[in-house]
């Protein structure tokens, strides 16, 4: 384990990749492992299965943005352990779904508070709820409805909530001295995003999000993604979240005039690409496709 583990981190360099080729890199970041690495300054981010996890290590103590699942947040606690003893000061999650909250159950005892948007609490419990897991979860003791702001020791720690999208409580956690950016599910990077109408998300809305989200940012930002279809771009730039923004609108553009052209539910669920765009793979193109039909018709 501790060899592969150091195998991963090694093949996460350029001279590694180059060495190694790329198809064992694949086949080594198959392994049950994960990526851990520092971004900027005293902010990191932590990856192994589900959502991409962003954090902070500093004098004074550590914050986290999302937990993953309980195992996973019990590696990446154990890392940060490693790095400092001090206190687990803030868990912050960008949004309700298991894949960055389940975890939270890990932080029980260990964090002094959680954190969410005020609509991502009510998401969680109303899905707890449903899947009858309560005594799995670790909620939010902290909730915001649009900007919110907290400081660990020199850095300043900042929530927006710019609307609905992924879901109807999807924040951007900025790391403001680091000027890295946890972006949730908002960006599914170059990967065909699930989109939670169950949970309030509107493919409509997520436009204006992410363009809020290009204004309140700058092009020397870090973004940390919350999946990305290649696992080595989890993190990026500007570019990225512009991408995902033109990624929106051509599925909105599209479904909107296949549904004005009079096309028929299926043949428009049923599309096998999007006018537009090319950079984007992986399974469940027709969940986009089917939450924008359902939304604009
Ligand atoms: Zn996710
Ligand atoms: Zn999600």
């Amino acid at each position: 384990m501790e060899r592969r583990k150091f195998l991963t981190t090694a093949a996460l360099t350029a001279g590694s990749v180059a060495l190694f080729g790329k198809r064992s890199l694949a086949s080594m970041l198959a392994d049950p492992t994960f990526q851990f690495k520092t971004l900027r300054g005293n902010v990191g981010m932590f990856a192994e299965k589900g959502g991409t996890i962003a954090w902070l290590v500093n004098k004074e103590g550590i914050a986290v943005v999302d937990a993953e699942f309980p195992e996973q947040a019990t590696h990446l606690i154990g890392e940060l352990k490693k790095q400092s003893d001090k206190p687990f000061q803030w868990l912050i999650n960008t949004h309700h779904h298991g894949d960055h909250t389940s975890g939270n159950i890990s932080f029980k005892g260990i964090v002094n508070n959680v954190a969410a948007h005020a609509n991502s609490l009510s998401n969680q419990k109303a899905s707890a709820a449903k899947q009858n897991s309560d005594d799995k979860q670790l909620y939010p003791d902290t909730t915001y409805t649009d900007k919110w702001k907290i400081k660990v020791g020199d850095e300043h720690i900042t929530a927006h909530y710019f609307g609905a999208g992924h879901t109807n409580g999807d924040s951007f956690i900025h790391f403001e001295n680091a000027n890295v950016v946890h972006t949730g599910d908002l960006i599914f990077n170059r990967r065909y995003p699930f989109v939670d109408r169950s949970a309030g998300a509107s493919c409509k809305s997520w436009i204006t999000t992410l363009e809020a989200a290009t204004k309140q940012f700058d092009k020397n930002t870090i973004f940390v993604f919350g999946h990305a279809f290649d696992p080595l771009k989890v993190t990026g730039n500007m570019d990225d979240v512009k991408a995902m923004q033109h990624f929106m609108e051509s599925l909105v553009t599209f479904v909107d005039t296949s549904i004005k052209a009079g096309k028929s539910k299926e043949e428009i669920i049923g599309a096998k690409s999007i006018p537009g765009i090319t950079e984007w793979q992986g399974d469940g193109i027709d969940r986009g496709l089917t939450a924008a039909y359902e939304e604009l018709s």
